[in-house]
């Protein structure tokens, strides 16, 4: 048991203790808002209530001048009362859609949470309809569920749809890396450079711009996962001989070097090329970084559950910007992909899993830190309240991995605390 003290609390903090109390987050159907902008001919259809349309739509409310990459079959009356056949009418629908949007070549069945929609078999519907459209289009099944998943496992659930099609796994697939988890087109195009100028390749990332199948996954694919929550994919493409390369998540300059690195050395890259490859991208990022150091140095942030990134997170921030995190709760605590961040983390702040969100909130209202990182719900309560918040969704909104965006992501949690300052009398 460790405790802190601040603000003249003492807070008992047990070791990474878990706990299965309310909880406020997104669902995974969230995620289908960036995942669309990735892969550039897929459609994400969630079957669900009029409730998941709202979501989604207000969510995603910039789509509404174009041609959309997602959309909601809703449930009628007619279906809830068990009177029309529910694959026939998803036939019907996807047949529709098709005819209207022939450019889609992927099309993703999105589960959702209302009972009617659990008990449709998503997962045969799209095997049944993969069979009649392919190879034009393939048609794959997941789960957004609020009951199954948050809004980051959204995403994963998605990629594991994808790594679960692929056919069996190739013995000699040749030496390759899969870089798991969704990066702006930026982003991996900066990573794609780093990694043909250290000579790592042949790079392959999942999701990647277009619906193309994963090439072979085999013994010799090694897998870097560029987002913490990203636990389901990795596990399967371990399932098809795959190797995890164990790192930090490539966010700061520490972070990014030490992934990139990870891959360096499974492929041999000589230390002095890595060196003189990334040193660049390593003075820029630190440049970026002194830039917010005043504002964020010293200062306490308190992270409730809802990301995932809060323990990568809470580790670029107190390393590299000075900052002190008192709690770092996450909504699932996977200790094996987190397996590097955990030692540069320090034994200070207190580690939870899923904790209960009343409790929480006393704990924080309590301690008054400066900064706390939270979903919108609780955001709003908070700032009545007079505390600075940061929402976290904006972490998978904003492009945040890598040298180049290390300064706009020190500038997320930075602003809020300046915006308070000025608005000071
Ligand atoms: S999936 Fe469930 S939690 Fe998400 S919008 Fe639909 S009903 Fe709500």
């Amino acid at each position: 048991m460790s405790a802190i003290t601040l603000n003249g609390v003492e807070a008992p903090c047990p070791e990474a203790y878990r706990d299965r109390g309310p909880r406020s987050v997104f669902c995974g159907l969230t995620s289908v808002v960036w995942m669309h902008r990735k892969i550039q001919d897929a459609f994400f259809l969630i079957v669900g209530s009029r409730t998941c349309a709202h979501l989604i739509q207000s969510a995603a409310g910039v789509m509404i001048f174009a041609e959309p990459r997602f959309g909601t079959a809703v449930l009628e009356e007619r279906d809830l009362a068990g009177m029309a056949d529910a694959q026939e009418e998803l036939d019907r629908i996807v047949t529709r859609l098709l005819e209207r949007r022939p450019d889609i070549r992927l099309l993703f069945l999105v589960a959702s949470c209302p009972s009617d929609v659990i008990r449709i078999d998503l997962k045969r519907a799209a095997h049944r309809l993969s069979g009649r459209l392919a190879p034009k289009t393939r048609v794959l099944a997941y789960t957004g569920s609020g009951l199954d998943t948050t809004f980051t496992q959204g995403e994963d659930s998605c990629l594991a749809s994808l790594v679960a099609e692929q056919a069996e796994p190739a013995d000699s697939a040749g030496r390759s890396l899969v870089v798991a988890g969704c990066l702006p087109d930026v982003v991996e195009d900066q990573f794609r450079r780093l990694f043909e100028a250290m000579g790592v390749g042949p790079v392959h990332f999942l999701p990647s711009r277009t619906s193309e199948p994963l090439p072979a996954v085999g013994p010799e694919t090694l897998v870097l996962a560029a987002q913490p929550f990203v636990g389901e994919t990795v596990q399967a493409l371990e399932r098809r001989g795959a190797r995890r390369l164990s790192a930090p998540f490539p966010f700061g300059e520490e972070g990014t070097t030490l992934w990139l690195k990870a891959a360096a050395d499974a492929f041999g890259v000589d230390p002095a090329r890595f060196d003189e490859v990334t040193a660049p991208g390593r003075a820029r990022a630190k440049k970026a970084l002194e830039h917010h150091r005043e504002t964020l140095e010293g200062k306490t942030i308190f992270f409730f559950p809802d990301s995932q990134l809060e323990i990568p997170m809470a580790r670029f921030l107190a390393r590299e910007l000075g900052m002190r995190p008192t709690d770092i709760a996450t909504p699932y605590f996977n200790r094996s992909l987190l397996d590097a961040e955990l030692p540069l983390l320090g034994s200070d702040p207190c580690l939870s899993e899923a904790p209960d969100v009343d409790e929480q909130m006393a704990r924080c209202l309590d301690l008054k830190p400066d900064l706390t990182v939270c979903g919108l719900g609780l955001a709003n309560a908070l700032e009545a309240q007079g505390r600075v918040t940061k929402w976290s969704i904006e972490l998978v909104f904003t492009p945040v991995h890598g040298y180049d965006q290390a300064g706009d992501l020190a500038g997320i949690f930075a602003r809020p605390l300046v915006r308070k300052s000025l608005l000071k009398v």
